[in-house]
């Protein structure tokens, strides 16, 4: 049986390491409820919501509920959620009418943009989007 990593917490109690690093996740508290946020699409995997600071008239994060850092921090076995959350970020733009065109981003690492530590994909659209983006 694998042995299961622990941490300590200041008043000395044994914590699953796992279970200390989300703690301190936003996103995981959003799909736990403990935070609230406007759920647009849930599923086994996936939990999706409206970003707080919307970019366009559509603007959802898609996350997976499994704690991945960023595309840098996944690995082979991420490789089919990381392309699920593509498949959902499809499904929504298809339910919204954005046949002209929607962006999906997976913002990596601080000069892109990256604030939040928990893998997320932007779905945007409903207007007209430039490129190169800043
Ligand atoms: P990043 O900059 O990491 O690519 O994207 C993080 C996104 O999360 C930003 O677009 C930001 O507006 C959004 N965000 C940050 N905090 C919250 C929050 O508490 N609730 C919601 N719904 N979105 C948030
Ligand atoms: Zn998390």
């Amino acid at each position: 049986m694998e042995s299961q990593p622990y941490a300590y917490t200041p008043t000395g109690h044994a914590i699953c390491y796992h279970c200390l690093v989300m703690s301190d996740c936003l996103f995981c508290k959003i799909i736990a409820g403990q935070i609230p946020a406007k759920k647009v699409y849930e599923d086994d995997r996936t939990f999706v919501f409206e970003d707080i600071n919307p970019q366009a008239s559509t603007h959802v994060l898609i996350i997976p509920k499994k704690h991945i850092v960023d595309i840098k921090e996944a690995t082979e076995a991420d490789a089919e959620l990381i392309g699920y959350c593509h498949l959902v970020a499809a499904k929504i733009a298809r339910e919204r009418k954005l046949e002209k065109g929607y962006r999906t981003v997976y913002n990596v690492g601080p000069d892109a943009g990256q604030s939040v530590f928990h893998l997320h994909l932007h779905l945007i659209g409903g207007r007209k989007l430039g490129w190169p983006p800043g």
